[in-house]
């Protein structure tokens, strides 16, 4: 059979690419096939850089671009500046927003050979869960294109799962590239914060914030993380430490495997029975590798969806606070004064959800309430963290779902943000407590047939991806239910 570029792992694409099997050419071709014949149904991309790909390619196959992913075809988020083509940040505030230079992530990439073959689409911001708030439309699910594809990086995780990209980069400040990545059936990763540079990722809430990947497998994260994560002199956030040579020695076996699960993420009969069923065969799956199970206390996970919104909503409106029609962005035609300005750009340019986080932050980070609010979500952030400290003295990684259920309807959840917002109840503590997670395939819901995909994840010690990988790569071994694919 010949070599099929899109639906190979990037690893092989890579090695096959490599070794002349296929050119870049070809595989590039192959994708921006697909990607016209699919996307018009799926709506992942907002814009294809097809010409510009192509001619990356041709660099590639005439030696002039060399590197570990040398010809490899990526599709980056619309949050990512990029100096090809228009970054949006699925807003309208950005429209036709043209970037004088790349995201050090993204150039990371490039600088490795990668082929950028376009921006997907994402709420608007990254605020939200279901890709619907995005000013170009909203995203569909491959698996069912009623449904969500998740968010805020839903056009990262449909183009993956719709094999429209080898990989895709998604940025994370809630669960954004784990939560889609479950309802889509991908490896979604984030990595610890202050691993990969956040400069040129536009700021959602940037204590939070942090870029990571989609991908086919756990050895392909791990490929994009040795390219990818180490310190910045453009990001004082990075930390300065050096990238494990082991990163991506996926198959390496971990060493000691303590796991350890928590009854904050079980009880209440919370999780859809599908979730709960792919949770309890993953923790089987680590029982027969070997691994020690250890119950661990998470007590104040409680707290994590209100601290995490006081926190993320407190930084977006302050980050937000740029956009006045002034430097860059939507500018109102019809204003007055420079105030008028402001208010006219900022009430035309941004969506309701936006406006309503930048109200509830303005409102938290207020005199008189800033401490009812503001500092008092710092402290419990403070003991979330605490939790996870305490919790790792016993075991090497937590397992629990990534999200209660699979993918719900496209407009089920719109009309009640508290809903919504419930959504991240799993993964916002990683990012409080700036730990690294990873969702992994984890099976399919018995809903609409069985073919809504689910996920469970592993959160990691701080700076300690390798060890998380190499622990992921164990389910994904025994299980194989990233190789599903779903019908297009
Ligand atoms: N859904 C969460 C929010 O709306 C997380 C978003 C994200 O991670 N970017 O804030």
């Amino acid at each position: 059979m010949p070599f099929d570029p899109t639906t190979s792992t990037l690893v092989s694409l890579r090695d096959a690419i490599a070794t002349k099997k296929i050119s870049a050419g070809e595989a590039a071709a192959a994708y921006l096939a697909r990607i016209a014949s699919i996307n018009p149904s799926l709506n992942a991309y907002r814009e294809v850089l097809a010409e510009k790909a192509a001619a990356r390619a041709a660099q590639v196959d005439a030696g002039r671009v060399r590197g570990p992913l040398a010809g490899v075809p990526i599709a980056i988020k619309d949050c990512m500046c990029y100096a090809e083509g228009t970054t949006c940040a699925g807003s309208n505030m950005l429209r036709g927003h043209r970037s004088p230079f790349t995201a050090t992530a993204v150039k990371k990439l490039e600088d490795a050979g990668a082929v950028i073959l376009g921006t997907t689409n994402m709420d608007e911001f990254a605020m939200g869960s279901s890709t619907e708030t995005c000013a170009y439309g909203k995203v569909s699910n491959p698996w069912d294109v009623t449904r969500v594809p998740g968010g805020s990086s839903g056009g990262a995780s449909a183009a993956m799962a719709a094999d429209l990209a080898a990989a895709a980069l998604g940025s994370d400040t809630g669960g954004s590239i784990r939560q889609p990545a479950a309802v889509t059936g991908t490896v979604g990763l984030k990595p610890t914060y202050g691993r990969v540079s956040r400069w040129g990722l536009i700021a959602y809430a940037s204590s939070l914030d942090q870029i990571g990947t989609f991908t086919r497998s756990v050895g392909d994260a791990a490929l994009l993380a040795k390219i990818m994560f180490g310190a910045d002199p453009l990001d004082g956030t990075t930390a300065q430490m050096g990238v494990p040579a082991d990163l991506d020695q996926v198959e390496s076996a971990p060493g000691r495997m303590r796991i350890g699960v928590a009854r904050q993420f079980t009880q209440d009969g919370a999780n859809e029975p599908s979730v709960q069923r792919a949770y309890e065969e993953a923790l089987a799956v680590y029982k027969a590798a070997g691994a020690e199970v250890v119950e661990v206390d998470l007590p104040h996970t409680k707290y994590g969806i209100p601290c995490y919104y006081l926190v993320a909503t407190a930084e977006a409106s302050s980050n937000l606070a740029r956009y006045t029609g002034m430097h860059y962005g939507h500018r109102a035609k019809d204003a007055g004064d420079l105030a008028d300005l402001y208010r006219k750009s900022r009430a035309e340019g941004f969506g309701a959800e936006v406006k309503r986080r930048i109200m509830l932050g303005t409102h938290a980070l207020s005199s008189g309430y800033y401490d009812a609010y503001y500092t008092r979500a710092l402290k419990v952030r403070r003991l979330i963290r605490n939790d996870f400290d305490t919790a790792f003295a016993s075991c090497d990684a937590i397992l629990c779902p990534t999200t209660t259920g699979p993918a719900f309807r496209i407009g089920e959840k719109t009309g009640d943000p508290l809903t919504m917002y419930m959504n991240d109840v799993y993964t916002v503590t990683a990012n409080l407590a700036g730990l690294p997670a990873i969702s992994l395939p984890a099976g399919f819901s018995a809903a609409e047939g069985g073919k809504l995909p689910v996920g469970v994840q592993l959160i990691g010690q701080a700076f300690d991806e390798a060890r998380l990988l190499r622990i992921a790569r164990v389910h994904e071994r025994a299980t194989g239910h990233h190789l599903v694919r779903p019908v297009l």
